[in-house]
């Protein structure tokens, strides 16, 4: 049994636009494989007429600064990221989402957008990314767009890129100030499972007194697409640092994610209490990444958090 007739290396974005629109439906993209190779042989995947393979266009593979941003190609696989130091600065929960992902050898060759393009809802990359405020960058015959990265989820493992002859050709997120720090913490069964029982992701902006100024928190799986908890965010603004693990914000965040019983992971009710205890642990690990960026603020914030 073949999964595949043709299998393609393209060297540009719109190379790749064309050989996905050659055969709309019957090609797939494919960066790593360390998902779709799988899909198809466990057949959850129908054989394709082609295979297009994006690691040798230099574009997606890029990370750098574009216009004040950071720009990560879609096919940076999560070992590039984990040891780039713009990242590391830049994307401190992002940096640890992909340095959790499987092993070291899906993470030399999985990808970042691969990861987000598989569309599940609690996809490590995606939801560190969530945090982060990251916009898509998608390339389509009719040209280019820029778009919120939520809005390219549309159900359980499925974007508005299936299906389709759209490419994602990487993320867009702002450069961190030194009053931003973000980190990312998950919950996993030992072996045998890629997807976390449970994982958050949490970035946040603190104003010189040490008050939550802006967050943006993300959870997986909170329901059947990665999404932030938007009501959780909005309680913990204008909050000193040290209330941001209140019971009223656990609370708020339990009713706004939908936690649910999986054979493979875990019950509802052991997600709902691993959520208290991710969000306990997340805000002093994203605290403790702003204090990393500027020594001198980081006293002072220190000090009025009484972490100092
Ligand atoms: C042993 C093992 C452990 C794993 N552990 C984890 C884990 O801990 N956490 C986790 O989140 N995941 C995990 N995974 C899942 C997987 O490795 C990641 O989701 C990975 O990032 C997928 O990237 P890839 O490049 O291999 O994607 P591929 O398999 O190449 O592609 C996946 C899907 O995305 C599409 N696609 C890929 N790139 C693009 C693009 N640029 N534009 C449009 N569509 C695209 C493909 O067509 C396909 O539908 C694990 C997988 C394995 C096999």
């Amino acid at each position: 049994m073949t999964f595949w007739d043709r299998y393609l290396r393209p060297t540009t974005v719109d190379e790749a636009l064309q050989e996905l629109a050659r055969a709309p439906g019957e090609s797939r993209v494919i960066a790593g494989g360390t998902d779709l190779l799988l899909d198809l042989q466990q057949r959850r995947q129908a054989p394709v007429r082609a295979l297009v393979d994006i690691t040798g266009i230099a574009e997606l593979c890029d990370i750098g600064e574009q216009d004040g941003s950071i720009f990560i190609g879609a096919a940076a696989t999560h070992s590039r990221i984990v040891e780039h130091s713009l990242l590391i600065r830049h994307a401190p929960c992002l940096v640890e989402a992909c340095s959790l992902i499987g092993g070291p050898q899906v993470r030399n060759v999985a990808t970042l957008g691969g990861n987000v393009a598989h569309g599940l809802p609690a996809a490590d990359g995606t939801i560190a990314l969530l945090a982060l405020g990251a916009q898509a960058i998608v390339a389509e015959a009719g040209g280019r767009r820029t778009v919120p990265l939520e809005s390219l989820f549309v159900g359980p493992g499925q974007t508005t890129l299936r299906g389709r002859t759209a490419l994602l050709v990487g993320f867009l997120f702002p450069q961190r100030d030194a009053q931003e720090g973000s980190a990312f913490q998950r919950i996993m069964r030992p072996q045998g499972v890629a997807i976390a029982i449970l994982n958050i992701a949490l970035w946040l902006r603190m104003d010189a007194a040490g008050i939550i100024a802006q967050a943006r928190l993300a959870v997986g799986p909170c329901g059947p697409m990665p999404r932030r908890a938007t009501a959780a965010e909005a309680l913990m603004c204008g909050q000193p640092a040290n209330v941001a693990n209140s019971e009223r914000i656990l609370k708020a965040l339990a009713e706004d994610v939908q936690l649910r019983t999986s054979v493979h992971r875990a019950s509802a009710e052991y997600r709902y209490h691993v959520l208290g205890v991710l969000l306990r642990r997340i805000v002093p690990s994203a605290l403790a990444s702003v204090a990393g960026a500027l020594p001198a603020i980081d006293q002072e914030l220190g000090e009025s958090r009484g972490i100092g």
